[in-house]
């Protein structure tokens, strides 16, 4: 029977897809000495982020089909290298699409409604009532930047809100926007109309430093601003120089432009809530992406 080394924790249900196909092998502490001695028995490889899959792993790899990254980057794997050696690479980007969706929300709730601050007071000993008035978010615009697998299940949870919904995304068609009953713009456009706006774009040439100064400035008064995509698209030093100027902008972060965030000024401020780039993280998410990514091993292993 083929061999699959499942090298890092996955979740249960993706190692029960592959019993009966493969002789599964769980060893999520294997070392990197111990993968490159071990590599040739295995047909198939599942991985998280600790096992790095490198060139020099892939090329002892006689047997391997397939390297499967259960979660959306494949940054730890050198899949020039196994393209090179004629090894598949797949992983399940479309596995935390709603749970990103979700944090987004959850991001938008604690700003339109000071949750995160509210907390923080209640514990403090205080009762502040007037100090957290909110806004609600029926009838309110929402501009979604980039609307692929993430925003558009944005759109969706934002419709059941209520919310006008916007879309800046060069690349979607009319089709798409009508279907999900969007309007299409400009992004200058989406600015200047969106009461809140979430950016659900990839990190590319063409997006880095997307909204810097112009943008932020061009932003409505009270408006929202979430970014769960990647750092970098929201240019980080423009945006607490703004935030100081207007204080009444509310910004919500999961993803920064150096990771883990250290010595941000951004921390001193009431108008921003701050996650540890934890968007995707949820157990319903690493389900999905283990099952997603087991299923296709087994299907190489059946040829
Ligand atoms: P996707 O590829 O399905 O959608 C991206 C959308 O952005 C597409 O519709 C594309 O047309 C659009 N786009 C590309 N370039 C654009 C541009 N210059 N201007 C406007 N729109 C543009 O990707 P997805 O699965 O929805 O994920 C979006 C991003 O979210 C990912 O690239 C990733 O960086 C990020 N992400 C973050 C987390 C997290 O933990 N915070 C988790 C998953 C994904």
């Amino acid at each position: 029977m083929q061999k699959v080394l499942v090298a890092d924790k996955i979740n249960d249900q993706g190692v029960e897809v592959l019993e009966g196909s493969a002789e599964v092998v769980f060893d999520p502490t294997i070392t990197p000495e111990e993968l490159l001695e071990t590599i040739d028995q295995y047909t198939g490889i599942i991985v998280r982020s600790r096992t790095k899959v490198t060139r020099d792993v892939i090329e002892k790899a006689k047997n391997l089909k397939i390297i499967a990254r259960a979660g959306v980057g494949v940054d730890n794997i050198d899949v020039q290298a196994a393209t090179d050696n004629g090894i598949l690479v797949v992983n399940a980007p479309q596995s935390t699409s709603i749970t990103v969706a979700e944090h987004a929300m959850g991001l938008i709730l604690a700003l339109s409604r000071k949750i995160a601050i509210a907390d923080a007071s209640v514990k403090d000993g205080k009762w502040e009532k007037s100090r957290f008035m909110g806004m609600e978010l029926r009838n309110k615009t929402l501009g979604v930047i980039g609307m692929g697998r993430i925003g558009s299940q944005v759109v969706k949870r934002a419709k059941a809100f209520e919310m006008d919904v916007i879309v800046y995304d060069p690349y979607i068609t009319e089709e798409t926007a009508d279907e999900l009953g969007v309007r299409i713009t400009t992004l200058e456009d989406l600015i200047e109309n969106a009461d809140v706006m979430t950016i659900h774009v990839p990190l590319t040439p063409e997006t880095k430093g997307l909204i810097s100064k112009e943008q932020l400035n061009q932003m409505k008064d009270n408006a929202i601003l979430i970014n769960c995509a990647r750092g970098g698209i929201i240019n980080e030093e423009d945006l607490y120089e703004v935030l100081k100027e207007r204080p009444e902008l509310k910004v919500g972060l999961d993803v920064y432009e150096n990771e883990p965030l250290e010595d941000s000024p951004l921390v001193e401020l009431d108008n921003v809530v701050l996650t540890p780039h934890i968007a995707a993280s949820t157990k319903e998410a690493q389900r999905d992406a283990a099952i997603i990514v087991a299923k296709e091993v087994k299907e190489v292993l059946n040829g």
